[in-house]
């Protein structure tokens, strides 16, 4: 029979949606007090080619949710067809727009299109999906800091610090390396000063790494493939595997589940996110933070650039008239 000290509570879930909630309302309240302020709303260009389903979906639940907190979209929708050069070019006129705080790409682009080329031409002030090569640089280099964090990661981040979760001193381990995920959330979590080791599809004996973590961040796209077994007692999960699988019970016919086999880890960790409603919610909550506080940098500067013996309120009224 079990004594009472054999008796582990089970995981606090971390509920991603409910998190993602309060950031959106405090974002929200931010764009209004920038609005009374200086008659200024961030704004978010979001550019989509062709008519993939997936992207559609995408793009429109992004869009929602800017609409949504007050921050303005600009809905760029090009044809399959569109040419490199066009995109390209649509690319420059939104890194000079002056009311467009955020430039993001759906990806994936056509095959004639090179992504890597189109994302390297957003300008890195208005990079808020935190790919550009200049800011992942800078998110590796110690006392330099990036302009923008790429979104899944810097929610993870998020997920942990809003459960209380302590990063600094701990273990961490990273399953996957990719360059939205895995190798961002590494570097992330370095910075935050936790003991990082990163496991690959190449590593040996994953299981044995994975079960020293204090906190595990899984994003291998691989389903239920970390095992109750393989987390040690109390730590900290953090599911961003997003993986489609058959169900023949749901009218579907398929479900969602997380590189974490959630009904076995949930008795062994401390804490656990769910998937669906776990990291999902929060990447799109990311963006919208990114571009709040891409508009917050633009209009702190122009108000900082000005002089600091002139009446401040002439400074509002100049930014508010665009004449700043
Ligand atoms: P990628 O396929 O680009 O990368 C997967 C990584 O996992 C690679 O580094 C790969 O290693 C590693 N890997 C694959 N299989 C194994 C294995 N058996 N053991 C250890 N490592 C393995 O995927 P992404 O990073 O783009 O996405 C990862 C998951 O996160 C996916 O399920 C995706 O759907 C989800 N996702 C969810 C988001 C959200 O908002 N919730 C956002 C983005 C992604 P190697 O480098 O050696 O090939």
């Amino acid at each position: 029979m079990a004594s009472p000290s054999d008796h582990r509570r089970e995981a606090t879930i971390i509920d991603g949606k409910a998190i993602a909630q309060t950031i959106r309302s405090e974002i929200s309240s931010e764009v209004r007090q920038l609005s009374q302020t200086y008659g200024k709303v961030p704004g978010l260009a979001v550019v989509i080619v062709g008519s993939r389903k997936d992207s559609q979906s995408y793009v429109r639940m992004k869009r929602k949710a800017c609409a949504e907190v007050g921050i303005k979209s600009f809905d760029i929708d090009f044809p399959q067809q569109v040419t490199e050069a066009e995109v390209i070019s649509k690319v420059h006129e939104l890194n000079a727009h002056p009311d467009v705080h955020g430039i993001l790409v759906q990806l994936p682009l056509p095959n004639h299109i090179n992504e890597e080329k189109v994302l390297g031409e957003i300008s890195i002030e208005k990079d808020v999906d935190g790919f550009h090569p200049l800011n992942i640089g800078k998110l590796a280099m110690k006392g330099r800091e990036s302009l923008f964090l790429p979104c899944t990661p810097k929610g993870c981040l998020e997920l942990l610090s809003r459960s209380g979760v302590t990063v600094k001193g701990k273990k961490a381990v990273v399953v996957g390396r990719s360059n939205i995920v895995g190798l961002p959330v590494s570097l992330l979590l370095l910075k935050a000063d936790a003991t990082v080791t990163i496991v690959h599809s190449r590593t040996h004996d994953p299981e044995s790494i994975v079960r020293e973590a204090d906190i595990i961040i899984a994003a291998a796209g691989q389903a239920m493939m970390i095992k109750g077994s393989w987390i040690k007692p109390g730590a900290a999960v953090i599911d961003v595997g997003t993986n489609v699988v058959d169900d023949s019970s749901r009218k579907s016919g398929y479900r969602l589940v997380g590189d974490v086999d959630f009904q076995e880890a949930r008795q062994v960790a401390g804490w656990i996110t769910p998937v669906p409603g776990g990291v999902g919610p929060m990447t799109v909550a990311m963006l919208l933070k990114n571009t709040l506080e891409g508009a917050k940098r633009v209009i702190r500067v122009r108000v900082s650039a000005t002089d600091i013996f002139r009446d401040p309120a002439d400074v509002v009224q100049e930014v508010r008239e665009g004449s700043l």
